[in-house]
């Protein structure tokens, strides 16, 4: 391999590319993300940001102002009365924030070029070979003109579900397609839903889904509007008409609500599919280039944008001189993660739209007494709100290794705020000296609980006594080699 043009390439500029060059910018390291389009994506596709993603957020300065902008649901009734409720989370965010993904994206883009990430658009990866010492992508300039190599140490595959990093390395993308002419439309309704919540409804035969923006108009206000009917399907190509729209939601949600205007439209069918590997040698695969399911459950930015975090300290860390194995971790982590989407949100799918009278029966009757009961709510409202996401415990390891240190009360601050500066976070016990002599930042525990060493996407990488530092050094030598070396 000739020079280098720098430590990664990253393919695709969507939530989940835009988070892996901001988050490896922010760290110091050089990043060029390349991406075919040449200006930022304007469709409006997903519009639900989960609480988890709004702590991660929270942790690169950007939750404020996307709070700000968006409209706050704090749960959804599914059907029959079941109501995924998240006003009992453990979080500072007990809703899910409406805000078009374009709003989302264009806070990611800011992040990731405000820390120095290259980010070239018009340029689409067409060619990608690896050898021991790193990858050479080739793009084209979409614009025309003669294609251009890009050397790095590593590559990112953030490319979406048609992912072109995905068939250069020559993976398949298993599966099936779940369901097909799903139609999304930002509409505007004369006689909208007035609650704060998110709108489901469904029959036999229709489904309909409304998300208020929170834009209101003289005449009407706007919402996200998801339909779908079993007798009306139609390739993704034909553009679903007005009369399609209203038709489907009054007789999802039983009311006229009388459509004013459609912005935005799309018709769209959704497949459920997961890669075998996420990592493949120099290359990872991440968000839809790695797994896609049904939109129900407003999951798959919100996974993209985590597996993102997941990944970048890790390509930091070895790039720094952590073992090579920590990044075989990305894989182990986020792909049950995958799968645990994959199947709750195809659950959620095809409960909604059940067709046998006696299945929908059974249902309306058994699911709102469960999520009534106040464990099974909260279990369902944190695993779709990823806040109650934890990674796999590691023999011999402290019981809290692989849980969220968000939630740690603090002496001072919170850990989300600290976070904002890139590195592994040492919170020691309630009154306990602070430990020098590594490049960490600091924080002292409120409770009674034990030291904990933060990883940078805010999962306790280890927890025990402060004063053992073998124990911590060893742990920051599987994952934080640069905070030894500094
Ligand atoms: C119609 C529609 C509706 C959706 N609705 C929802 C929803 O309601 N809720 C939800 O959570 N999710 C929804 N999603 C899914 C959500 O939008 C995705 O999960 C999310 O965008 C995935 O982010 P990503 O960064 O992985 O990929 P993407 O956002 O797809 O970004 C990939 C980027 O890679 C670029 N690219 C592709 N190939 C190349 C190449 N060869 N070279 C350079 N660049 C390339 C693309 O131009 C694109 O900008 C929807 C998706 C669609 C299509």
């Amino acid at each position: 391999m000739t020079g280098l043009d720098a430590d990664v390439v990253v393919v695709g500029a969507g939530p989940a590319g835009l988070t892996v060059a901001g988050d490896l910018a922010r760290a110091g390291r050089s990043v060029i993300l390349l991406e075919r389009r040449s200006t930022v994506n304007p469709a409006s596709r997903a519009f639900a940001v989960m609480p988890r993603t709004l702590e991660l957020f929270d942790a690169r300065g950007l939750a404020e102002d996307l709070v700000a902008s968006g409209h706050r649901a704090p749960g959804v009734t599914v059907f029959a009365g079941a109501r995924v409720d998240l006003t009992h989370l453990d979080t500072p965010y007990r809703f899910v924030l409406i805000t078009p993904q374009s709003n989302v994206d264009a806070a990611l883009a800011h992040y990731a070029t405000t820390h120095g990430a290259d980010v070239r658009r018009g340029v689409e990866v067409v060619a990608l070979r690896q050898d021991a010492d790193g990858v050479t992508l080739t793009a084209r300039p979409t614009g025309g003109g003669p294609p251009v190599d890009w050397h790095a140490r590593y590559a990112v595959g953030a490319d979406g579900a048609h992912s072109s990093v995905r068939t250069l390395i020559g993976v398949e993308f298993p599966g099936k397609t779940l369901m097909s002419s799903i139609v999304l439309a930002d509409v505007k309704l004369a006689n909208g839903p007035t609650g704060s919540g998110l709108t489901v409804g469904s029959t036999r035969n229709v489904f309909g889904f409304l998300a208020p923006y929170g834009r209101h108009d003289a005449d009407g206000s706007w919402y996200r509007a998801m339909v779908w009917d079993r007798h009306r399907q139609a390739p993704d190509s034909v553009p679903p008409s007005d009369s399609e729209i209203t038709d489907a939601l009054t007789r999802a949600v039983d009311s006229d609500l009388r459509l004013l205007d459609v912005g935005w439209r799309s018709r769209f069918h959704c497949d459920e599919r997961q890669v075998a590997r996420y990592r493949h040698g120099r290359v990872f695969l991440v968000g839809d280039a790695a797994h896609v399911h049904s939109p129900m459950g407003g999951q798959g930015m919100n996974t993209g944008i985590q597996d993102a975090v997941n990944l970048a300290w890790k390509i930091d860390a070895v790039l720094g001189g952590a073992p090579d194995h920590l990044l075989d971790t990305y894989h182990d982590e986020r792909h049950p993660i995958g799968k645990r989407v994959l199947l709750q949100s195809g659950f959620m799918a095809r409960g909604i739209t059940l067709h046998p009278r006696p299945a929908r029966w059974l249902r309306n009757l058994v699911v709102p007494r469960l999520f009534r009961i106040p464990r099974v709510r909260d279990a369902v409202a944190g695993s779709f709100s990823g806040v109650t996401l934890r990674y796999r415990r590691v023999h011999g390891a402290n019981a809290l290794v692989g849980t969220r240190a968000t939630q740690i009360p603090l002496v001072a601050g919170r850990l989300t705020e600290i976070q904002r500066r890139p590195g592994f976070v040492l919170v020691r016990e309630r009154g306990a000296d602070l430990i020098d002599g590594y490049d960490l930042l600091h924080a002292e525990r409120a409770d009674t609980g034990p030291a904990v060493l933060v990883r940078p996407d805010g999962y306790i990488g280890w927890a025990g006594d402060s004063t053992d530092t073998v124990a911590m050094i060893s742990a920051l030598r599987q994952g934080g080699t640069r905070a030894l070396a500094r």
